[in-house]
């Protein structure tokens, strides 16, 4: 008998993948715990609609293993998981669910974490606090860190300063033309942080509403959403949706440098090295969109949440770009590949040091 879940699991070691069910409330959800080499393992909490099971279980799985690698290149003593909820988010989501889910996740005894995601809010956070308190992802008011946009986009621009550096030999920002892709909760903040370093941005969403106050407000350009990777320019800059870099886009690119906070923007990691081939240097997204997550989870370290100490780790990721720009040198691979190698560096040295 041949599946691609179980011959998954042993290829990439996972600790764990739990089933949950309750259909009183229609739930079906994965949880999957991939690795807590480094702590517990810890991602967010997805509720989409797939067109089979095994594709929620194989989204859980990919993803969970993407936090892993993510948490391990930016640092983060936490492991990687990650939870799905089958289910559509705006028919099908009830607090009953979503208590339900908690109460899965709280059976694990703090092994998984969780947070917001695609498909889930702050708000479904706190329900879910309700019956478990391995949320991390939470309103100020519950002891969270709240909003985390403004982190992330922090992160992503330090990055950018990275990959200026190394392309023109100056970080400064100010001048440069920056294709803007999306307005939400990271790229708004993006643009304004941007817009004050001085540079010429463009923007698309496909929500008016948003590009109408970016002119506004900002007095910025905008393009229709689908030409904005195409626009020439010098940074690209995906903060909508996943899978921007692929077969027809990447040949359309006419910019010195791709970088976002968008999650695996490369639809496939060759993507990533044809990139290469053409001279535009890609910063990894798990490492350049590291910073909410750096934000969001100190108040695991030492001492509890120490919003100075966290701002100052958001900006080093600026630092692990440096490094990680010179891997890919040395080592002669692709800048995908150099932060795959940095985040098994890490991973590596846990388990060493579990051993002795
Ligand atoms: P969001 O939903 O708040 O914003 C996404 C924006 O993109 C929306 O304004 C939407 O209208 C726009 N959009 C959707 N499709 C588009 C298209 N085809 N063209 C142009 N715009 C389009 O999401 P967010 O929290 O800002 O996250 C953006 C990306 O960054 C996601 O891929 C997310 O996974 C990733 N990310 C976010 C965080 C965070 O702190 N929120 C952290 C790490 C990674």
């Amino acid at each position: 008998m041949k599946g691609r879940i179980f011959e998954y699991l042993e290829k990439y070691s996972f600790r764990k993948v739990v089933l949950c069910h309750n259909a009183d409330v229609g739930l079906k959800a994965v949880i999957a715990i991939h690795s807590t080499d480094l702590g517990p393992a810890c991602g967010g909490l997805r509720m989409w609609t797939y067109e089979t099971e095994e594709d929620a279980i194989m989204d859980a799985l990919r993803l969970g293993r993407g936090m892993t690698y993510k948490y391990a290149a930016a640092g983060v003593n936490l492991g990687g998981g990650k939870a799905v909820i089958i289910g559509d988010p705006k028919t099908q989501k009830t607090e009953a669910l979503i208590r339900a889910m908690g109460r899965f996740i709280q059976s694990l005894n703090g092994e998984y974490r969780t947070g917001e995601d695609v498909g889930t809010t702050l708000d479904d956070m706190e329900v879910l606090y309700q019956e478990t308190e391995h949320v991390i992802t939470l309103p100020e008011y519950c002891g969270g860190a709240g909003n985390i946009g403004p982190a992330t986009a922090l992160g992503v621009q330090q990055a950018m300063k990275a990959c200026a550096q190394e392309v023109w030999g100056s970080d400064s920002l100010k001048g440069r033309t920056i294709a803007l892709q999306g307005l939400g909760a990271v790229g708004w903040p993006a643009l304004e942080g941007l817009v004050k370093e001085g540079a010429r941005v463009t923007v698309a969403d496909i929500d008016e509403a948003k590009v109408e106050r970016a002119r506004r407000e900002l007095a910025v350009k905008e393009v229709p959403p689908a030409v904005i990777h195409a626009q020439p320019c010098d940074i690209y800059g995906p903060y909508a949706l996943g899978a921007v870099i692929n077969d027809s886009t990447i040949s359309e690119l006419r910019c010195r440098i791709v970088c976002g906070s968008a999650n695996n923007q490369l639809a496939e990691e060759r993507h990533g090295t044809i990139l290469q081939e053409r001279g535009v240097l890609y910063a990894p997204d798990y490492i350049a969109n590291a910073g909410g997550t750096i934000f969001d989870t100190d108040r695991m370290q030492k001492g509890g949440f120490n919003r100075e100490r966290a701002w100052r780790n958001v900006a080093r990721i600026r630092d692990r770009m440096t490094e990680l720009i010179a891997m890919s040198k040395r080592e002669k691979v692709p800048t995908w590949l150099a932060a795959d190698r940095l985040a098994e560096q890490r991973l590596q040295m846990a388990r060493h040091l579990r051993m002795i």
